[in-house]
């Protein structure tokens, strides 16, 4: 895996905004993660070596692009086809792309984008049923190859299963929120999704506890260091089958 960060610093829109990793850790180091700027690694994508070898090889895994900002944040607008460019070259390359802004996507895609490019994941984030209702039927119109769902930091119970039905989702992601202000996550949300997950044969990912855990009514404080291995100790990631195993789960 290898993370790009062309420009760093974001704005906040939405529910799931409230208490950014990007500002947490900002403030924590005396920086306002309001400022927008590119990074050093704007380029990285065509980073060469000495040997005249990118930089960047398929043996890096996925490319996790704008983890510290939104890929298709307005104040990015003239920064992005520079973007796009690079992932055009290096379609040697898997590029995933996490976005609150999906209502934006189309006016940001390149003029040669067509039905999408094979080598690009989107990923719309859905923290309620507001916002789910509001991306999803946006993320299931777009010319995309490959997309994908996270509900994270997932803040209520979440029905998805009018989305899943169409088949065109690849994959679903939960988790709680982390933090000192972490508002709660329960694991009957997490359930919830799961099941409606297992229903349509979408592979789905627990990815994390947050750090204020409910469970049957009882609210568990869990440390950062604990709440992935949590959510992976409890087993209820879940991949497909075979069409035999498939017709049992549901
Ligand atoms: S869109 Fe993402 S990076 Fe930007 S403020 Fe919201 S949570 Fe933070």
């Amino acid at each position: 895996m290898a993370i790009w960060n062309p420009w760093h610093g974001c704005r906040k829109i939405s529910p799931g905004c409230a208490n950014c990793y990007v500002y947490r850790r900002d403030e924590s180091i005396g920086k306002d993660a309001g400022i927008i700027a590119k990074t050093g690694d704007f380029t990285l994508p065509r980073k060469k070596n000495r040997q005249g070898a990118y930089k960047l090889s398929a043996e890096d895994g996925v490319v996790y692009a704008c983890m510290t900002s939104d890929f298709f944040l307005e104040e990015a607008d003239a920064w992005r086809p520079d973007c796009w460019d690079m992932i055009r070259e290096r379609a040697d390359l898997s590029f995933y792309i996490i976005t609150k802004r999906i209502d934006r996507f189309a006016q940001c895609i390149p003029p040669d984008w067509g039905k999408g490019w094979d080598h690009v994941t989107i990923c719309s984030t859905c923290e309620n049923q507001d916002k789910t209702d509001r991306s999803l039927p946006i993320l299931l119109s777009l010319p995309i190859k490959h997309r994908q769902v996270i509900c994270e930091p997932m803040l209520e119970e979440i029905r998805m299963e009018e989305y899943l039905a169409t088949g065109l989702i690849e994959h679903v992601t939960c988790g709680g929120e982390s933090g000192p202000d972490a508002r709660p996550c329960h694991l009957d949300w997490i359930l919830a999704v799961r099941s409606a997950c297992v229903r349509f044969q979408v592979p789905f990912t627990f990815k994390q506890t947050g750090a204020v855990f409910v469970k049957a009514g009882k609210t568990y404080h869990i440390e950062r260091k604990y709440q992935m291995q949590q959510a992976e100790k409890s087993g209820l990631s879940y991949a497909p089958g075979p069409a035999s195993v498939r017709f049992e789960e549901k």
